[in-house]
């Protein structure tokens, strides 16, 4: 559907457009749902929010301007920024009720929109700018029928005149940063399972991307972060089943953590190694076949390199302002405390490369590859990130969803790291 042809204006129509377009974007469980009466569908787990949101719409404005609509069943406070490098214009608002989040065509300078859940408080669309634009005005008005629209009014702006660091331009009257966190919100996940579990492995599974951030989409446009994090789960049961292993996720809903953080959370859970799964799109269709990556200064190859800017970039699709901790993205130092880290990751990977290559699972060519990823720079643990396949791939699509695939890549993954820490344990 394309979004430039809905016409910024309140009808039956634009808004039964716009209940399709959200019931396309139903990614909350692997089985189609349809939409209810055009009508947004709701992920579970925010059922008990009490903000609705209807929809969203860009528009043209008079003067080459675009118009960002947002409509609300009830008035809640918001917050409008823009960061730089690239150029993102970000709406904050307390958590709202939608489907799991995705993204959205743009229209004009704005080449698309990102929204979903961003922290625990907090819900979050970021607009993705192809040139330098910044909100003219923000402002919400009543609606027929009851609740609240939001319109951001943009407009092109020189590049020297976008913020060099992360600026809050417009805020709802009775303020942002004075909301409180609704009582009912959900609590963050009991990452460490009960105490007395020393003796065993533990094994730090990351979820890649989640929220705001929906990683690749698929060739039936179902989003990689819900994949991973069912992958995720099915991993963490398998392995404690097993009772050599106390997994524990990063993750376990569909929530956005910044890349640093998902180390961080990794580091104070004591994991014995760190383990990224992600689901990897591919602009050839072709392409297929599972990959494992490690950390290193220089990258093994271009793709390599292509992928770890692709999986860095969580942190800016999210709208996260980088020039905080610049050095995340662009460049990846490693010291001397991180070579052992690297040397077990290099380990564990080549184990579980000659597996996969011995299963059913299809692999790429070169399956084992080097490059910066922010999220293997833990000097504590081994780290690894493993690309389940390509999604963009029908037939890999299909596999990885099928009772089949998902039981081999979970197998290859549990034995390769219980022959891992057998070996360790006999050194
Ligand atoms: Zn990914």
């Amino acid at each position: 559907m394309q979004t430039g042809q809905v016409v910024l204006r309140i009808g039956f129509y634009t808004l039964a457009a716009w209940g399709l377009m959200w019931s396309l974007l139903a990614v909350g469980d692997m089985s189609p749902r349809g939409g209810r009466g055009g009508q947004a569908p709701r992920h579970a787990e925010a059922q008990s929010a009490s903000v609705r949101v209807d929809g969203f719409r860009f528009g043209h404005r008079e003067g080459g301007g675009i118009r960002f609509v947002m409509e609300l069943s009830q008035a809640v406070p918001w917050r409008v920024f823009a960061i730089g490098s690239p150029y993102r214009v970000v709406i904050d608002l307390p958590i709202v009720e939608w489907d799991s989040g995705g993204l959205i065509d743009g229209l004009g300078f704005v080449a698309n929109a990102r929204y979903g859940r961003f922290s625990q408080d907090r819900s979050r669309i970021v607009l993705d700018l192809s040139q330098a634009a910044l909100p003219e005005a923000t402002f919400t008005l009543p609606r027929d029928g009851g609740g609240r629209r939001l319109v951001v009014d943009l407009a092109p702006v020189a590049e020297s005149a976008f913020p060099e660091k992360l600026e809050t331009l417009f805020e709802s009257e009775e303020g942002f940063a004075k909301t409180k966190r609704r009582a009912d919100a959900p609590p963050l996940p009991l990452l460490r399972p009960a105490l007395g579990a020393r003796g065993k492995w533990v094994v730090v599974i990351d979820a890649g991307h989640g929220g705001v951030d929906v990683g690749a989409i698929s060739a039936t446009k179902k989003y990689e972060k819900n994949l991973v994090l069912s992958y995720a789960k099915d991993l963490r049961n398998a392995l404690n089943a097993t009772g050599e292993f106390d997994a524990v996720l990063t993750r376990n809903d569909d929530r956005f953590i910044p890349l640093r953080e998902r180390i961080s959370i990794a580091e104070a859970l004591g994991g014995d190694i760190f383990l990224s799964l992600h689901a990897d799109a591919n602009p050839s269709r072709k392409v297929r076949g599972a990959s494992v990556y490690t950390l290193s200064e220089k990258a093994s190859d271009k793709e390599a390199t292509a992928l770890a800017a692709r999986e860095n970039r969580s942190d800016i699709l999210a709208g996260i302002d980088l020039t905080e901790h610049t050095g995340l993205v662009s460049q990846i130092l490693i010291d001397l405390s991180q070579r052992d880290a690297i040397n077990a990751s290099q380990d564990y990977a080549n184990l579980l490369v000659t597996d996969l290559r011995e299963s059913k699972v299809r692999t790429l060519q070169r399956a084992k590859r080097s490059a910066g990823f922010a999220v293997l720079k833990s000097p504590n643990m081994p780290s690894v990130l493993v690309e389940i396949g390509h999604i963009s791939n029908a037939d890999e699509e299909k596999y990885l969803n099928s009772k089949e695939g998902r039981k081999e890549v979970i197998n290859v993954l549990v034995s390769s790291l219980r022959q891992f820490f057998r070996a360790r344990t006999e050194e």
